[in-house]
């Protein structure tokens, strides 16, 4: 069911002074962790009525990244920045460059070598001005099932690209232990910070964002250190599959 108008706003005001007073609970204050609005197989008037309220998206399907951003902008939708949250082939590398403002998901040289050659591209045909935002995706839990570079091999991996000039990486991604365990899932947390605070004192000055925590785990992962929350259930509700 698609929230009604006014409960769409309540429900987004909720999650953010959730967030906020989580934030607080855990020695930051409210603007150390922002909310992204996890859209996947939303409506494109939800998603718009969304950005009337709050500004940070994030898409897990490229398609459906380009479909609905390209819309938003013929409705003149308010400004807003747009994460890409899901994982991300190769052929649509430059699609994602074009409608997104930071790439979350980036497990391999081989992806963040194309974005790099595209991102010179755009920048040398006036584009883009700048470096892409990009975040590492962390499987910090170790799943089969999951995508992200393993804990082992994430530090080579942050040295190389960080190697790449027009790409830069701004933190690290991931999602928690899927598992009821609380320890469990706030274990998969701390590796990913201790990582980033690792590979900062290593050099790479610029990862300051720890993306980690979702509906279900969003209290752990503050505690935990997170700075960007992805929220999807809590705002929408339980998503229909088209
Ligand atoms: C869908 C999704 C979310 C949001 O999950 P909810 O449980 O609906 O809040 C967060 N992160 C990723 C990577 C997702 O795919």
């Amino acid at each position: 069911m698609i929230p009604s108008p006014s409960s769409l706003k309540e429900k987004i005001e909720h999650v953010t002074g959730n967030v906020a007073q989580l934030a607080e609970k855990y020695g930051r204050t409210a603007n150390d962790v922002t909310v992204e609005l996890a859209v996947k197989h939303q409506r494109v008037e939800t998603i718009y009525e969304a950005l009337t309220y709050h500004s940070h998206i994030a898409h897990n399907i490229i398609q459906q990244l380009v479909h609905t951003e390209s819309e938003l902008t013929q409705l003149h939708a308010p400004t807003h920045s747009t994460h890409i949250i899901g994982h991300l082939q190769k052929n649509k590398a430059s699609k994602a460059l074009s409608y997104s403002q930071c790439i979350e998901t980036i497990d391999s040289y081989e992806l963040a070598e194309r974005l790099n050659n595209l991102q010179n591209t755009r920048i040398m045909q006036g584009s883009a001005d700048k470096p892409f935002d990009i975040m590492l995706q962390i499987n910090s839990s170790d799943a089969d099932t999951q995508f992200g570079v393993s804990l082992n091999e994430a530090e080579e991996l942050a040295f190389r690209i960080n190697e790449l000039p027009y790409l830069n990486i701004c933190g690290l991604m991931t999602i928690g232990a899927h598992t009821d365990n609380e320890h469990d899932i706030a274990l998969s947390f701390e590796k990913t910070r201790l990582l980033s605070e690792n590979l900062r004192a290593q050099g790479i000055t610029t990862l300051n964002e720890l993306s980690m925590g979702m509906s279900g785990d969003m209290d752990i992962a503050i505690a935990e250190g997170s700075t960007r929350v992805r929220v999807g259930t809590a705002v929408f509700g339980k998503r229909e599959l088209p």
